[in-house]
């Protein structure tokens, strides 16, 4: 039998792409292995959002190439958006590579590299002599219906949530970003197919479901109606809400824009919500967003985060922020601490800029020097990080509702959930009893990102 090692970088969505990805190989025979050593075909499927993603992907192809020189059948592929971005360049950069597939082709992945991996394998037997490289697919081009092609999971041990992508695309143009170029245009999948796919997840055991989007809270809007004053994605939540066994549900990443009071009003009336919300603000100046293009004011964003707090007692908000965007004073790099400050987040991804091509702020003047990016990424992340620390030990006494996942990935001889604020605890117990369970435990003790406790157990 066959196998494929399958390796992601990058978002959520990126590891869900991967998942349907892992499962067609699965339907089609082939073992997914963690092992490359002893794979037949190598697949990376990595985000473009961040040149350090694909810096260390082009840098582990190469590792795994050089490592399997002698195992000449094996078929190497790249998929996602670098793919997407990058095309048949990409053959230029890594010459044994064989496959690249585009974001609106992974469900053409399959096709592609077993076809290859057949031929080599055919020839190998007729001509032992025969060099088996030399024959190669790119397909990036862009297919009607294709965010309805990620709909399959994989049977995972101790599964009790899963991502569930519910469209593809973004049609915003923020200056920093790729991904309008790799993903396309919004395009959302009808309510009724993803519902069928959490009845699916529910009825395989998970509990918990992440709905996932570039732009999700825009789910549908070039799609779909409004009804009774409720946006398609509020008319999803509250479909997804109905699905029996399911008992938290979750979605990222939401955008200001469209972030409007029926979704609000939402976290009143649905409690499988989850009390938090992934809310990217980027900046806290409103002279920066105007550059990133992000139509928005920082007033406006801290109106909707203050509205939804008060809208759901204990609401956790985290968020993503750019440093050092072209042009960022001073001043503009404060605006963005005093909102940290301000909105007192749970956490914050912070990030330097970084150029991507054929990005209008790769072009922009006032680029910031890499000490000076850094200097402000550790400045906010210090703050950052004080507020999170110290929310997670105001924890320290109360009584938690957790999400069980299994073995903790960090230390398997105890067991890792969430909070509903989305906060990993750490306990232990019996995994095959309680992966999947919704469980109380004390919590006893902060680790500063972690929260570690006992849990209260009949
Ligand atoms: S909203 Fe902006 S940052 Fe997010 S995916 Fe779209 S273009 Fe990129």
């Amino acid at each position: 039998m066959p196998k494929v090692y399958i390796k992601t970088y990058g978002c959520q969505m990126n590891e869900r792409d991967s998942e349907q990805v892992a499962r067609m190989f699965s339907e089609g025979g082939y073992t997914v292995t963690s092992h490359e050593s002893e794979a037949d075909a190598i697949l990376i499927n990595t985000c473009s959002v961040r040149d350090q993603a694909e810096q260390k992907a082009l840098g582990k192809m190469g590792t795994m190439m050089h490592k399997g020189r002698d195992r000449k059948h094996v078929v190497y592929g790249f998929m996602g958006c670098m793919a997407q971005s990058r095309g048949e360049e990409l053959f230029k950069a890594v010459p044994s590579l064989d496959v690249v597939v585009g974001t609106q082709k992974y469900h053409k992945v399959f096709e592609y590299v077993d076809g290859i991996l057949q031929q080599r394998l055919e020839a190998r037997m007729d001509d032992p002599t025969h060099s088996l490289r030399g024959g190669s697919v790119c397909d990036v081009a862009e297919e009607e219906g294709s965010q309805n092609t990620i709909r399959d999971h994989t049977h995972k041990s101790y599964q009790a949530s899963a991502f569930v992508s519910i469209m593809q695309g973004c049609n915003m143009r923020c200056s920093f970003c790729i991904v309008p170029d790799t993903r396309g245009k919004e395009r959302g999948r009808p309510i009724s197919d993803i519902v069928g796919e959490v009845r699916h997840l529910a009825a395989n055991g998970v509990k918990e479901v992440t709905l996932l989007g570039q732009i999700v809270n825009l789910y549908g809007r070039t799609e779909f109606p409004r009804i009774d004053g409720k946006s398609p994605f509020v008319q999803l939540l509250e479909a997804v809400h109905e699905v029996e066994g399911i008992e938290r549900i979750r979605f990222t990443s939401p955008h200001p824009i469209g972030y409007r009071d029926d979704l609000i009003t939402a976290f009143t009336y649905l409690p499988k919500l989850c009390s938090h919300i992934h809310f990217p603000m980027q900046s806290g100046s409103d002279r920066i967003l105007r550059e990133m293009r992000r139509p928005y004011k920082n007033e406006k964003f801290i109106e909707i985060c203050e509205k939804m707090k008060a809208a759901r007692d204990g609401l956790a908000i985290t968020t993503d922020i750019i440093v050092g965007f072209p042009g960022e004073t001073e001043e503009d790099f404060q605006a963005s601490i005093d909102t940290v400050e301000r909105l007192q987040f749970d956490n914050a991804f912070v990030f330097r800029y970084s150029k991507r091509r054929n990005t209008p702020a790769a072009e922009m003047d006032g680029q910031l020097t890499e000490a000076e990016k850094e200097s402000r990424n550790q400045r906010l992340l210090e703050v950052v990080n004080r507020i999170a620390i110290s929310k997670n030990a105001a924890l320290v006494g109360s009584r938690q509702q957790v999400l069980c996942e299994g073995p903790s990935k960090t230390n398997a001889a105890r067991l890792s959930g969430r909070t509903t604020q989305n906060r990993i605890v750490i306990f232990d117990g019996d995994a095959d009893r309680l992966a999947g369970q919704l469980l109380d435990i004390q919590i006893e003790e902060s680790g500063g990102f972690s929260l570690f406790g006992t849990a209260c157990l009949a």
